[in-house]
């Protein structure tokens, strides 16, 4: 999972793709990069860390120009190396460019590009799109544009929204396409003197004080210029599947996405929880989230409930998130460090703890024995969305069917095992039925938009296991 920023028109332009990236240090903490352009000419900064740590006012300085594109990486492929970080660049034609998403079929796009004398020499998926995409750009007209993409639509498979910077007609464009199931999030604005931003997400544009206008539509290429509109050609017809785990964990609640505010989702998720608890005789004395995702659905969850609401976990805010660590061990001990518990909240009742998510089991069967510490009357664990049950390969890390404790342990035995008096998860209906928009859910129902053949997801698995994210 990745955040992307491309901004044109804009006065020294990597300053402000380094808020915007700041905005969306939570889609990744790997690795960040910013290149601008200057009379085609392409600066590229990009090193390991957070987007605080690698810029300073010497490095934006020496990004000149008044367009950018700008990456937070986290990997869900490879190893977190300094060559992987984004954005890449290619001379000829010369082409600046970032992407959020997962490319399944890698392997068949290198034989492609091989065939033409043309070698990837990153682990990183930006690069063969990137490369696929100058391949096909046979000149500066739009219809070249549009070629291009027709050329990554038909050899990239998988999920992926890209911004890039290339010459158009003989003026720098900011250019951004989307696979036609737009599984992966993109929206673009402008501001009021005419500069365009594009981005994974809203809050990176509302950074920038710019207004968001729309998504980039799946299956289109948009060209974007200062105080022009922008130009869109739809090249493939739209299949929309949006994924719904951006809705459920990954996405900032204040974004606005095609279906509405991530906070909205997540409200309605948590009543449908609430509903859905109550069916099966449930009670309790108080309902607590576990910070911070969780916090709009177990306030719609205790409301639907007529129960009171209570932070019973206060967040160490300067550590990191845990499902974005590198291994279990550490996710483990960096728990007790991040949540501590106040046991006055919890102490003698019926608490149900709101979590979003429960991939691993690691972390919720840690969450409970920091709340067991403080000697609650019982238990019940609450999560907003199905069981995870079937790795992602569309960007978001669930590596291998193995590894997810829903298709691991039988459902049975999954209080036993998170050491909870009860677990409730979201019916697969009623996430269905929540949902707004025609979605991808392949991590919980197993019905994959995206064909992935079996060599493909071996590949995956062994390129995950050898990164180690
Ligand atoms: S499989 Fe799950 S995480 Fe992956 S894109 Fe689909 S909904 Fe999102």
């Amino acid at each position: 999972m990745c955040g992307f920023v491309g901004l044109i028109g804009v006065e020294n332009a990597a300053a402000g793709a380094m808020m915007a990236l700041q905005a969306l240090q939570h889609r990744g903490q790997d690795a960040c990069g910013i290149g601008t352009v200057t009379r085609g000419r392409a600066h590229v900064f990009k090193d390991l860390g957070m987007v605080s740590q690698v810029f300073t006012m010497g490095t934006i300085a020496s990004l000149p120009g008044q367009s950018a594109i700008g990456h937070v990486r986290y990997p869900t492929v490879g190893a977190g190396v300094r060559e992987d970080a984004q954005p890449f660049h290619t001379r000829r034609p010369g082409v600046l460019m970032a992407h959020n998403g997962n490319v399944t079929n890698v392997p068949q796009i290198e034989a492609w590009l091989a065939r033409r004398g043309i070698r990837v020499q990153s682990n990183c998926d930006v690069e063969p799109i990137m490369l696929v995409f100058a391949e096909g750009l046979r000149g500066t007209a739009f219809e070249n544009v549009k070629d291009a993409v027709r050329d990554v639509f038909d050899q990239v498979r998988g999920a992926y929204t890209c911004a890039a910077i290339t010459e158009v007609e003989g003026e720098d464009t900011l250019v951004a396409f989307r696979d036609p199931h737009g599984v992966r999030p993109g929206v673009y604005g402008r501001n009021s003197v005419g500069a365009w931003a594009v981005a994974s997400e809203s809050v990176a544009l509302d950074a920038l004080g710019f207004e968001m206008i729309g998504e980039i539509p799946p299956g289109s290429v948009m060209l974007l210029r200062p105080n022009q509109a922008p130009r869109v050609a739809q090249v493939r017809t739209a299949v929309t599947h949006r994924c719904l785990f951006e809705r459920i964990y990954f996405a900032r609640p204040d974004s606005l996405m095609e279906d509405g505010r991530v906070f909205q989702v997540r409200w309605d998720l948590g009543q449908r929880l609430g509903e859905e608890f109550r069916a099966k005789g449930l009670t309790a004395d108080v309902v607590v989230p576990v910070p911070d995702t969780s916090r709009p659905a177990a306030q719609a969850m205790a409301e639907t409930l007529g129960l009171p609401f209570r932070e019973g976990f206060i967040k160490n805010r300067y550590s990191g998130r845990t499902f974005i660590m590198p291994d279990a061990r550490t996710r483990q001990s960096a728990l007790r460090l991040k949540l501590n518990p106040i046991p006055e909240i919890m102490e003698g009742k019926r608490v149900i703890l709101v979590d979003d998510s429960v991939v691993r089991g690691t972390t919720v069967k840690r969450l409970a024995e920091l709340v067991r510490e403080v000697k609650p009357k019982e238990v019940h664990l609450a999560v907003f969305s199905p069981p995870v049950k079937n790795p992602c390969f569309y960007g978001i890390d669930m590596p291998s069917k193995d590894e997810l404790v829903a298709a691991r342990v039988p459902e049975a035995e999954w209080a036993r095992t998170f050491g909870v008096d009860t677990v409730t998860f979201l019916s697969v209906e009623g996430l269905r039925a929540t949902a707004k928009t025609p979605a991808c859910m392949a991590c919980f129902d197993g019905k994959y938009p995206i064909e992935v053949s079996h060599d493909e997801v071996a590949a995956i698995v062994a390129d995950r296991r050898g990164g180690g994210t």
